[in-house]
């Protein structure tokens, strides 16, 4: 395939999701402003990646760090680069000057970690409380009975990190109803905690939520943040020619 053949592909799927974004958009009383997709580009090449910003895809995630260093160095059109897979506190240094929003902050320790290395960078960082809603017993991410208590714990010690929201993913083999009921729950207890935790470092505004299989669920439910991987990028994973 060629480059301008992925283009062409990519340019139809993208009218496709957005066809399906504005809908669920409409059934649910939403404007479409309020929702930001991420592509996540993490089965494709670098060049690939580099064709959504000429899409108006300003948006670009990966799930692992190494890989986000990598494709942000490749690309040098000015993307917001999204962490949405887990940050191990040896990478944390390296990731901040890259990464615009973290959504998978999965502890007290990484955000220590996050906190006291974006002191050293000088900068701000912005971050997501994963949450673990469909309560896997190997999957990262906060219980959320202990959402609360963490986050007053957290709370006049987050330095120059701001807590933005909170982030999950659907159960695995689930099905549309339990991934509703998961988006739900998150929505309830983001609500719950915003009316507790209301300042400038913990402003709980953005719910990421919903990825290929179950996207419009989110966006029913309240995701202001839908990660799209394999809808867009299926396909498109070998290396361009000609
Ligand atoms: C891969 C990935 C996505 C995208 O998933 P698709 O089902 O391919 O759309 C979204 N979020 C996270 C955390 C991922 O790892």
């Amino acid at each position: 395939m060629t480059g301008e053949d992925s283009r062409r592909l990519l340019t139809q799927r993208l009218a496709h999701i957005e066809g399906r974004i504005a809908a669920a958009c409409a059934r649910a009383g939403r404007d479409r402003r309020d929702v930001t997709l991420v592509a996540v580009t993490k089965t494709v090449t670098a060049e690939i990646a580099a064709i959504l910003p000429g899409l108006g895809i300003m948006d670009l995630g990966e799930s692992r760090p190494q890989e986000l260093w990598h494709k942000a160095a490749a690309i040098s059109l000015p993307v917001r680069w999204h962490l949405v897979g887990h940050l191990q506190r040896n990478k944390v240094e390296r990731t901040l000057p890259f990464a615009s929003l973290i959504h998978s902050v999965d502890s007290v320790r990484l955000l220590d970690a996050i906190r006291q290395e974006a002191e050293q960078q000088d900068r701000t960082v912005d971050v997501l409380l994963e949450v673990n809603v469909s309560r896997e017993p190997n999957k990262q991410g906060f219980a959320p009975e202990t959402l609360s208590d963490r986050l007053r714990e957290l709370q006049g010690r987050t330095g120059r990190v701001r807590i933005q929201g909170l982030m999950t993913m659907a159960a695995i083999d689930g099905d549309a109803d339990s991934a509703r009921a998961a988006f739900a729950e998150l929505r309830q207890r983001r609500d719950d905690l915003r009316q507790r935790f209301d300042d400038t470092a913990i402003d709980l505004r953005h719910l990421s939520m919903g990825m290929t299989n179950d996207f419009e669920i989110g966006i029913e439910e309240g995701a202001t943040i839908i990660r799209i991987g394999t809808a867009l990028f299926e396909g498109l994973a070998g290396s361009l020619s000609g």
